[in-house]
């Protein structure tokens, strides 16, 4: 007996045994009757009673203890408990569930349906497999979600056990009952989901994935791995990464990227890399390094995609941002960069720049004529010519169309610089000018230059380009095919332009302008047909100004609708003189400006002037420049349609100088072409303005257009153009443009 030392009982105790001592030693000291014994004897037997009451009553608290902790732990346990019949009626059910599914015990009792508390979309399964599964629970499992108060459904597992009837009360029914386990496997579940997911995400990634163990032996990679590389996963595993080393990379390099992933757990960068078939590749990786919960790397996992191809697109856009398809030179948007950078550094280092600004010699009438694929053929042997010519750190950047632009830099000082940059331009000069081999032909041509030093000219990438483009028109000016320093003269002669736009307004009222003459000869007969009417303005402080220093400004300032009128007027005037003096044939040719031409009432003013000196139209000749006639199209071949019912002819003048291209001329009516006389110049002696001026002469022959060359300055010249099959011809070989007082009417007979 467990409890012998409780007091109680051992008080009894002592008590029996003194009771039994008694009968041995003392009964035979009192009367022995029976009356006697049978008192003792049942004293005793109350004492033992007593005894075994006392055993009884601690047992009760004992098995009550036991009960109360059975209790606990069924209710208290980490999984449900539910005890079921076969009808699913829940006869008890544990706190654990209760809090689960957040109902009081209450409504757990009456004898509860289980289905009660089935998520109805879960109940079809549960009623189809609960009797099996009461019948036989052993390793059968069903798995349901369980309605809770207030919360969504909860995902559990029931697992099942009989239960013999009398643990639950002694005398129930001899059916048995089922204890079932009930577990909360959302947890469960979420993360097999995401187990589920991420080895879908693994299998399916564009990203090539491979895994390795910490010592970098191939664990595992996913189809991407093997698109990119090329090698299976069974080829792989087991071995180092390193197989797909390019070798391209420096020790270093990977010193530092593990240095990276040690220190901070992983490495992202692009790298070359090798595939199966041997092609390098270019990936964009990601490294990272797996720890367990101690802190110690058990994997790394490489992350990464294929940019071979995004990055040859990546140059290739950059190419085509910053570099011209054509010369393969930078661009502008490079060369401004590049301009730029020049200027900070040269300003950090108190150091001189200079910036040449180039522009072909009337490249646009060669692209024209000869085609364009003859165009670009010079364009990309001037290109060649121009790098020749400069360092390689210098830039020669194409700015579009036939301009170059050219960045030289690193000089220490402003004579430096100029020596340098002059020598430059010069070689530049021959350089071009030399014949160029184009598709088996030799073509000429020469290019205008013009310069501008940092920091003397500007201090930015605007400004000494405006400058250096202000010295191109210049060194144009000056004839072509030379250099010219921007000088502040330049922007005098600009300042200039401001006061002649002032004086320019009052030029008729105070009548300072003049007209020179010029004859036009016929090739054929040495005769003079008709005089170039050609403006003149007697500046009372500045002297004779040539009309191309003053009608620009009158065009833009719309003065040149006033003075074009009076040339109109002066010319027509002059004219009628000349045929009341007898010389009844001879024409005028008047030079109209863009403006002028674009006048809606030009046919009246030109019939005005025409009945105001009684002339015949046909004496008359209108000369435009074919950028005018190019400026709008329906209107101009309105216009010519106009003029030429009015009975005057039109002659498009300097004609190879502009944009328009031979195809057009079928479309404008016009009676001639004055070939420009840059073309003229050299025509001897280049090959190139051979052929442009022929092919004129071919197709305007073609189309009935008559022919007049400007700028004949030697006898052997008109040989050549006689030969050609031109009609007329003006130049200074015949006579220079005068006034009219001192025109001659015949020329020395050169034929
Ligand atoms: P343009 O109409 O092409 O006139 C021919 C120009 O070439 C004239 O210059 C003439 O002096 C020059 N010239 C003639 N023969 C030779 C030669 O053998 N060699 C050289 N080097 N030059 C020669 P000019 O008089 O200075 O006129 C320049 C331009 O000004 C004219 O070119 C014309 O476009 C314009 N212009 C002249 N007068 C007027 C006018 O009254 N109204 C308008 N709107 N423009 C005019
Ligand atoms: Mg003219
Ligand atoms: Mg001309």
């Amino acid at each position: 007996m467990r409890h012998k030392n409780t007091s109680y009982y051992n008080i009894l105790r002592e008590k029996a045994e003194s009771l039994i001592a008694m009968q041995e030693e003392d009964i035979v000291l009192f009367d022995q009757s029976e009356n006697a014994k049978i008192f003792h004897e049942l004293t005793v037997h109350q004492v033992e009673l007593e005894m075994q009451n006392e055993q009884l009553r601690m047992a009760q608290a004992e098995l009550l203890v036991a009960q109360r902790n059975a209790s606990q732990f069924f209710d208290r346990a980490p999984v449900g408990y539910l005890i079921l019949n076969s009808k699913a009626q829940i006869l008890q059910s544990n706190r654990t569930i209760h809090e689960w599914l957040n109902y009081h015990a209450g409504e757990f009792e009456n004898d509860k349906y289980f289905v009660h508390f089935i998520h109805h979309e879960d109940l079809i399964i549960f009623n189809a497999r609960y009797q099996a599964f009461f019948k036989r629970p052993e390793n059968k499992r069903i798995e349901l979600r369980l309605n809770r108060y207030r919360l969504p459904p909860l995902l559990v597992e029931l697992s099942g056990r009989l239960v013999k009837p009398h643990v639950l009360q002694a005398n129930a029914p001899e059916e048995p009952y089922l204890l079932v386990n009930v577990v909360d496997i959302s947890s469960h579940k979420q993360l097999e989901d995401e187990l589920r997911l991420a080895a879908k995400v693994f299998e399916n990634s564009d990203e090539g994935i491979l895994i390795t163990d910490h010592q970098l032996r191939i664990v595992k990679v996913n189809p991407a791995f093997t698109a990119v590389t090329g090698y299976d996963a069974d080829e792989v595993i087991g071995k180092s990464p390193t197989i797909l080393k390019s070798y391209k990379h420096s020790p270093e390099f990977y010193r530092q990227m593990w240095n990276k992933i040690n220190r901070e757990g992983g490495w992202q960068g692009e790298i070359w890399n090798r595939r199966k078939n041997g092609d390098f590749y270019l990936e964009c990786l990601s490294i990272n390094a797996i720890n367990d919960q101690f802190g110690k790397v058990t994997h790394f996992i490489g992350i990464f995609s294929d940019i071979t191809r995004r990055k040859q697109t990546e140059e290739q856009i950059e190419i085509m941002a910053h570099y011209d398809a054509l010369t393969a030179l930078p661009n502008r948007v490079l060369f401004n960069e590049r301009l730029k950078h020049s200027i900070v550094r040269a300003t950090r280092h108190k150091q001189w720049v200079s910036v040449l600004f180039l522009d072909l010699d009337r490249f646009k009438t060669l692209n024209d004529t000869l085609g364009h694929f003859i165009g670009d053929l010079l364009l990309q042997g001037v290109a060649k010519r121009l790098q020749n010519c400069v360092r390689e750190s210098d830039t020669v950047s194409r700015f579009g169309g036939d301009e170059f632009m050219i960045v030289l830099s690193d000089f220490e000082d402003e004579q430096s610089v100029t020596l340098h940059t002059a020598e430059i331009a010069q070689k530049i000069l021959s350089e071009l000018s030399k014949a160029f081999d184009l598709s088996g032909n030799k073509f000429m041509t020469t290019t205008s230059v013009g310069i501008a030093f940092f920091p003397k000219d500007g201090h930015s990438v605007a400004e000494l380009m405006k400058n250096a483009d202000t010295a191109m028109y210049h060194a144009k000016e000056q004839g072509r095919n030379n250099y010219q320093c921007y000088s502040d003269n330049m922007r005098e002669q600009a300042l200039t332009r401001s006061t002649l736009e002032n004086d320019l307004r009052s030029v008729l009222e105070n009548q300072e302008l003049v007209l020179y003459y010029q004859p036009i000869v016929n090739l054929q007969t040495s005769e003079i047909v008709s005089f170039e009417a050609l403006i003149r303005w007697r500046h009372p402080k500045r002297g004779l100004i040539p009309p191309d220093l003053f009608i620009p400004i009158a065009e833009e300032t719309g003065l040149i609708i006033g003075i074009g009128e009076w040339v109109l007027h002066s010319a027509c005037q002059q004219l009628k003189r000349w045929h009341e003096a007898g010389r009844s044939n001879l024409k005028m040719s008047v030079n109209l400006s863009a403006r002028q031409f674009m006048q809606h009432d030009l046919v009246e003013v030109v019939k005005h002037a025409l009945n105001l000196y009684a002339l015949e139209p046909q004496y008359l000749e209108l000369e435009i420049t074919e950028t005018v006639i190019m400026k709008n199209m329906n209107q101009t071949i309105k216009m010519l349609k106009g003029l030429q019912h009015l009975g005057v002819s039109i002659s498009l003048d300097d004609f190879g100088t502009g944009y328009s291209s031979l195809t057009y001329l079928k479309q404008f009516p016009v009676n001639m072409l004055k070939i420009d006389r840059s073309f003229i110049r050299d025509i001897l002696e280049m090959n190139d303005d051979k052929v442009i001026v022929n092919s004129i002469i071919a197709i305007a022959q073609h189309m009935g257009i008559k022919i007049i060359t400007e700028g004949i300055e030697h006898a052997g010249q008109i040989g050549y153009l006689k030969n050609q099959g031109c009609q007329f011809g003006q130049g200074y070989f015949f006579a220079m443009p005068c006034v009219a007082e001192e025109c001659l009417f015949t020329v020395e007979n050169f034929g």
